[in-house]
């Protein structure tokens, strides 16, 4: 389900040649186990649509053919039975091409996502509005909205992509007064990590926060296991899912008896596929340690010799600093099914 009151879906896209079937496959099943909800699959070639039927047997979550350009690769990308269809009409040619993949879509009741892209915008909006803007990826976007709802089509998606986090916000607020179809929201080609990430939290942070956007993908330069867990975590931050862990790690200082930033990296990496929505803190020291440690589901505060485990504000373990990262994991994967909090929400 996306739109109305279903929750955030988290997209990503895989990184392979879509025709090396084997392998696209692993990197999809990669992305389930970190709760990718629905995964996106280039297809530039006529190989890449021929593999689509093989993928989609072998995955549990719908799949998007991402088309430019060419229609036949959407006609192909139907016909192998996708569940939804990225497409920029923009660049399929001509009016009637497009018309022939909408009318394909309908007798499969395949989803069309409208991607508009502020680097691919029609000559003439260019031109009336002097530069990719906002403003001219609305009417881009509402141009062939209003096609396809003319086609008797309306089993759209639709996304307004720039790089640019203040043309993004803008579009889509600007896009979301004036219709109601489910908003796939991204920042295309965000960047590296660090600053991807920072990015895509700022500009889907905002949107998310005013109740706009259905699903969500965040673009990386990278893994795109990355891209999941992220999405996750500014849903988190924004209190919109609670899937899987949330460490919480104190900065360090002068009182730190232990490796923090190692303990909550490693203990992150390794818990990264647990989807109970558990706290687990590493606090450094006594001081303020225990306090926040005791409010976490799973929590450790260091001490000089031996660090001290909570589990829901009760001690349960005192263990050599060595000893953390393990006893963390454990602890945590064992209230995980004690619990069997799978989402709540
Ligand atoms: Fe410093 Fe202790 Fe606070 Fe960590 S928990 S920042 S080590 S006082």
């Amino acid at each position: 389900m996306i739109g109305g009151d279903a929750p955030v879906l988290v997209q990503s896209m895989t990184n392979t040649r879509t025709d090396d079937v084997a392998t696209t496959i692993n990197q999809i099943h990669e992305l389930e186990k970190v709760g990718c909800e629905a995964v996106r699959v280039a297809v530039p070639n006529l190989e890449a649509a021929h593999a689509l039927p093989s993928i989609k047997s072998a995955i549990g979550i719908p799949l998007i053919a991402d088309v430019h350009f060419r229609v036949e690769l959407a006609l192909a990308a139907i016909e192998a039975g996708v569940d939804g269809l990225r497409i920029n009409p923009g660049n399929i040619g001509s009016i009637e091409r497009v018309r022939t993949i909408v009318e394909a879509a309908k007798k499969t009741n395949t989803v069309i996502r409208i991607g508009v892209n502020a680097g691919s915008l029609e000559k003439d909006l260019l031109e009336k509005y002097g530069q990719p803007c906002a403003e001219a990826m609305v009417e881009s976007a509402l141009r062939y909205i209003r096609l396809f709802e003319r086609w008797n089509f309306k089993n759209l998606k639709i996304s307004l992509k720039a790089s640019n986090v203040d043309t993004t916000v803008t579009s889509y607020r600007l896009l979301a007064e004036k219709v109601p179809y489910p908003l796939h929201l991204g920042i295309t080609e965000a960047g590296t990590l660090l600053y991807g990430a920072v990015k895509s939290a700022i500009g889907l942070g905002i949107l998310l926060a005013e109740g706009i956007g259905d699903t969500i993908r965040v673009s990386l330069a990278g893994d795109p296991v990355t891209e999941v867990r992220v999405a996750y975590m500014i849903l988190r931050a924004l209190n919109l899912r609670r899937r899987g862990i949330e460490i919480i790690a104190c900065p360090t200082c002068g009182r730190c008896h232990m490796d923090v930033a190692q303990i909550a990296t490693k203990l992150e990496e390794q818990l990264a596929e647990v989807s109970c929505p558990l706290t687990v803190a590493v606090m450094g020291c006594e001081v303020n340690g225990p306090g926040e440690a005791r409010q976490a589901d799973i929590g450790v505060a260091g001490g000089k010799e031996i660090a001290v485990i909570f589990q829901k504000g009760k001690i349960v373990g005192r263990v050599r600093k060595d000893q953390v990262i393990t006893a963390m994991a454990e602890k945590v994967k064992q209230l995980c099914k004690e619990e069997s909090r799978f989402e709540s929400k």
